[in-house]
C-alpha cells in the first residue's frame, strides 16, 4: 500500500470472508422497506392478471384503465397484427435459437427490416432484440476510443450504457441547451470523430428536443447525429417518423434508433440509416451478433404493425386530442405538469416528494387507473413523477373519467 493514500472504510468482515457485494444496495433496501412498512402498495410489483384491450386490464385484482403503458397507437390487439403473429408461430415455430449472423435470420426478420426501410424511406434497417440493445450496439460500435460523444444529460439509460461500452470520451450538456451543446462541440480536438446523441421526445417529462437547431449546430461542427425516436415513432410527424420529421431535419440525421415496445406494440429495437457503409454493422456490432434474434411471431407482428402505422394519420390526430384534453384538464385541476403545453403523448405530473407520489399512485390505482411512478435516479432533478402515457384507443369520455379519478385522488392525498 503506498503512503499517503487513504483507504475507504471497510465494514467488519471475518477472516476468510469477503465483503458482501450487496452492501451497496443497503440504502435502497432500507428506503423501500420503510415505504412498504407504511402499508403502501408496492408501485414496482404490479401484476396484470388479464389484459382486456390496449387501454384496460385487471391489475392486482381490479378493473383498471391503463394510462402508463407507452402503447401509444394501441396496436397490441390489432386483429391483423395478432393474425400475423399466430401464423408465424404456426409456420416458423416458437423461436430461432440463434444469432442473426448464424441461424437466426428468417424471412420475417428481412420483412421487418423492409417494413422499416419503407416506413422511414431510408436505405438500411437493422433489427435488434430490444431498443436497449439497439442503442447499446450502435453507439458502442460507431464511437470508440479516441472518438467523442456529445449528448444531452437527460439521455436514456441505454444511451449512457452504450457510451460506456464503447469507451469514447463522453461530453454531456444541459438538457435541450443549444448553446451549451455548441460550446462542447467547439472544444473537441480537430480531426476527432464526433457523434451527437439526442432524443426526439424525452420520456420523463414528455418534452421534445429542438432538433432543427441542434442538428444544424452538430452539422456545423462536422458531427454525425443519432436521434432516439422511441417515444415519437408512429405518432409525431406527418408519417409518424418522429420529431426529426416534424421539424424537417430527418434527411440530416445519420442514425435513427427506435423500439417496437411502444407504438409498434411488441418487443424489439432498430436502427435505420442512409450511411453507405451501414451494412458492415451486422458483422461488428456485438449486441447484434452475440445474442439470439427475435422470435418469428414477434417480427411478424412488428412488420404488420409498422405497415399499418404508415396509414395511421386519423389515429395520430385523435391521440393529439387526447394528449391536449388530459393536459388541459390536469392543469385546470391545479396539478403541476412537466411541460406548459402538451408536446407528446406523455403527460408528466410532478409530485412534491416520493412518499406523496407513492400515495397518489396507490390512490389512483384504487380509483381504477394505472400510471407510472418514476423517481430518481431515472428522473431529472430528483423529481418524483406520475407519468401518464396516452393511447389512440382512449376515448374522449375515458379521458374525462381519468380526470375525475385524478381530482378525487389528488384531493384525498392533499396534492391539490
Ligand atoms: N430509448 C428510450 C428513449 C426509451 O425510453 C427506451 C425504453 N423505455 C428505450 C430506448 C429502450 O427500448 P426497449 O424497451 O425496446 O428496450
Amino acid at each position: 500500500m503506498s503512503e499517503g493514500i487513504s483507504q475507504p472504510d471497510q465494514p467488519e468482515t471475518r477472516q476468510g470472508e469477503g465483503r458482501d457485494l450487496f452492501s451497496k444496495f443497503d440504502d435502497l433496501i432500507q428506503m423501500r422497506e420503510g415505504l412498504l412498512a407504511t402499508g403502501q402498495e408496492d408501485p414496482f410489483n404490479l401484476v396484470m392478471e388479464k389484459v382486456l384491450s390496449p387501454t384496460r386490464a385487471i391489475c392486482n385484482g381490479r378493473d383498471t384503465i391503463l394510462l402508463g403503458t407507452y402503447n401509444y397507437m394501441g396496436m397490441t390487439f390489432d386483429a391483423d397484427v395478432i393474425a400475423a403473429g399466430k401464423q408465424a408461430l404456426e409456420d416458423f415455430g416458437s423461436g430461432t435459437t440463434g444469432s442473426r449472423v448464424l441461424n437466426g435470420t428468417y424471412r420475417g426478420h428481412r420483412e421487418c427490416e423492409d417494413a422499416l426501410k419503407a416506413f422511414y424511406a431510408m436505405d438500411h434497417a437493422m433489427v435488434f432484440s430490444t431498443g436497449y440493445q439497439a442503442n447499446l450496439g450502435i453507439i458502442s460500435t460507431i464511437a470508440g476510443k479516441g472518438d467523442y460523444i456529445v449528448l444531452d444529460i437527460d439521455s436514456h439509460a441505454s444511451i449512457w450504457d452504450g457510451c460506456k461500452l464503447g469507451d469514447a470520451e463522453v461530453v454531456p450538456f444541459r438538457h435541450n441547451d443549444i448553446a451549451a451543446m455548441d460550446k462542447r462541440l467547439g472544444r473537441i480536438p480537430e480531426g476527432a470523430g464526433k457523434l451527437v446523441i439526442l432524443e426526439g421526445v424525452y420520456s420523463m417529462l414528455g418534452d421534445i428536443a429542438p432538433l432543427a437547431e441542434m442538428v444544424a449546430v452538430a452539422k456545423k461542427h462536422g458531427a454525425m447525429v443519432l436521434v432516439d425516436e422511441a417515444h415519437s415513432m408512429g405518432f409525431i410527424g406527418e408519417h409518424g417518423r418522429g420529431v426529426a420529421e416534424a421539424q424537417g431535419v430527418l434527411d440530416q440525421v445519420d442514425f435513427v434508433i427506435g423500439t417496437f415496445s411502444k407504438s409498434v406494440g411488441t418487443v424489439g429495437g432498430f436502427c435505420v440509416s442512409n450511411h453507405p457503409k451501414f451494412e458492415i454493422m451486422r458483422l461488428v456490432c456485438r449486441p447484434y451478433v452475440f445474442t439470439a434474434s427475435l422470435p418469428p411471431s414477434v417480427v411478424a407482428t412488428a412488420a404488420t404493425s409498422i405497415a399499418k402505422l404508415m396509414a395511421g394519420s386519423d389515429k395520430r390526430a385523435h391521440l393529439w386530442e387526447n394528449s391536449q384534453r388530459l393536459h388541459q384538464g390536469l392543469t385546470a385541476l391545479g396539478f403541476e405538469l412537466g411541460t406548459k403545453e402538451p408536446q407528446s403523448a406523455i403527460v408528466a405530473v410532478i409530485m412534491p416528494d416520493l412518499a406523496r407520489g407513492a400515495a397518489m399512485w396507490e390512490a389512483l390505482l384504487k380509483e381504477g387507473l394505472y400510471v407510472n411512478l418514476a423517481r430518481p435516479p431515472a428522473t431529472p432533478a430528483n423529481m418524483t413523477l406520475l407519468r401518464c402515457s396516452l393511447c389512440a384507443e382512449h376515448s374522449a369520455e375515458e379521458v374525462e373519467t381519468i380526470l375525475g379519478m385524478f381530482e378525487r385522488a389528488g384531493k384525498a392525498v392533499g396534492i391539490i
